[in-house]
């Protein structure tokens, strides 16, 4: 805590706890912008082949990117999965611990760890790929052994777990089951319980994935992480759209966790998480905005509209919409136990003190019936007047105090123009399987439309 105290007149200020974005993506940061309106496995090549090959100095300035957004609008505390490309490295992710801890945000830095080439990784058919088709520059690479990525993660955990006052955790982060051998998963598993440590990992966000979980494992991904030991309280599954029956139940027995991005989830088209249906199971969730190329806003207050209003297009029944007051709590307490922060998300005694201040003289209070309902449904973050991190003022009269703002976005653009001409090359690499992803697509796309099941 500081050493010295200041007193803040609040008198014309509403207090909240600040929020908790439980899912984003530091690399992704340089990519805003970049990606045009596609489903996830197109939108993906481009996603990728615009953030291989990063010096230290970018991944930094791409973490700090974000930082400086979540601040700004009211979050407090985040959980980065970091996807380090082409392979997860420990200088790369210390330059984001680095940032991290300049930036005076509370985070879970959960390093992404997977080791299927991205050819794997989807249900592809021979006929999907063109004769004599040359993937060895794009999607066929030999990945990093298991055991030496996550003998990395656990370097950096030992590192960095616990520092800048409790306020930096480390997390294990699969990218995704069907990018992991079970191998990988179960290492991850056993670092997730070695450390009591979050393990966070995509899950079921297309109906693709669905289909190569299938193709698989013979059963559903969620069924698979069961049989392997996978969920438990400590594990977060990302998105989970295309839940089979019965997932919610198994999710639930396993107190595991699920984290809803509703805005990332229509930028792409990827579906609906049944957010109603698992609230009244009793499984715990937070909420995440995910990329800066994929929603592609790290405004968590958006989400939490979103969160409050989407769901009551898959209901006519107003009792099981969410509205303002249960999104709030999801991006705020919700999130934090969702990613392991405890004392963080409630301003009460014993707290941790984040606290999110917003100026009531703004059009978003005016008149004042509800502030609950107008800080979620009419405010967007320009009422933001300070923001408090573990008792420090992170944000004061509207700008960062930890951080120089301007510097970090002058160097971003430095660094983009640089980027937009050495990236060619890479985005050539990845049309390579532009069409294989197209063709294949289209072929589930029949099977749907007839209504056959491909398993
Ligand atoms: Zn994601």
């Amino acid at each position: 805590m500081p050493s010295e105290r200041e007193f803040i007149d609040a008198s014309h200020l509403l207090a909240i706890p600040g929020f908790v974005n439980c899912h984003s993506h530091s690399p992704d940061n340089m990519t805003r912008g970049m990606t045009g309106d596609m489903p996830l496995e197109l939108w993906s090549l481009t996603s990728s082949a615009a953030r291989e090959k990063r010096d230290l100095r970018e991944i930094y300035v791409s973490t700090m990117l974000g930082a400086i957004e979540m601040i700004l609008s009211g979050t407090t505390a985040v959980l980065d999965h970091v996807r380090i490309s082409p392979d997860v490295d420990l200088d790369s992710l210390d330059a984001v611990a680095a940032a991290w801890k300049d930036s005076g945000m509370r985070v879970v830095i959960a390093p992404i760890v997977s080791d299927k080439s991205v050819v794997d990784t989807l249900p592809f058919e021979p006929g999907d790929f063109s004769e004599g088709q040359d993937l060895s520059s794009y999607g066929r690479r030999q990945p990093l052994p298991p055991a030496e990525q996550m003998r990395i993660v656990e370097e950096f955990y030992n590192r960095w777990n616990g520092q800048s006052e409790g306020r930096i955790s480390v997390a294990i982060g699969p990218s995704g089951p069907q990018r992991c051998s079970d191998a990988l998963l179960l290492a991850a598993g056993e670092f997730s319980e070695r450390h009591n440590a979050i393990l966070h990992t995509h899950a079921l966000e297309t109906r693709l994935q669905r289909e190569m979980g299938f193709k698989l494992y013979r059963r559903g991904v969620v069924a698979h992480l069961n049989e392997l030991g996978l969920l438990t309280p400590r594990t977060n599954l990302v998105h989970s759209i295309w839940l089979e029956p019965g997932d919610i139940e198994i999710i639930a027995a396993a107190d595991a966790s699920v984290v809803h991005n509703p805005v990332s989830n229509a930028r792409l088209g990827s579906g609906y998480c049944p957010i109603p249906d698992l609230l009244e199971s009793g499984v715990r969730i937070g909420l995440g905005t995910d990329s800066a190329c994929c929603n592609d806003s790290a405004n968590l207050l958006e989400t939490v509209k979103w969160t409050a209003l989407l769901h009551n297009l898959r209901s006519d029944n107003e009792e099981r919409w969410i509205g303002p007051g249960n999104a709030l709590r999801l991006g705020t307490s919700g999130g934090a136990n969702v990613i392991g922060l405890s004392g963080v998300g409630r301003i009460e005694p014993g707290y941790s003190a984040d606290i999110t201040f917003f100026r009531l003289q703004n059009p978003a209070f005016k008149p004042l019936h509800d502030p609950t309902r107008q800080l979620v449904l009419s405010e967007n973050g320009r009422a933001i007047d300070r923001v408090m991190i573990n008792g420090r003022i992170a944000v004061s009269d509207g700008r960062c105090t930890n951080i120089d703002a301007s510097a970090i976005w002058d160097e971003a653009q430095a660094i983009a123009d640089r980027r937009r001409i050495d990236g060619a090359s890479a985005h050539v690499a990845a049309n390579a399987l532009e069409q294989p992803i197209r063709k294949m697509r289209s072929r589930y796309g029949k099977l749907w439309a007839e209504g056959c099941s491909c398993h």
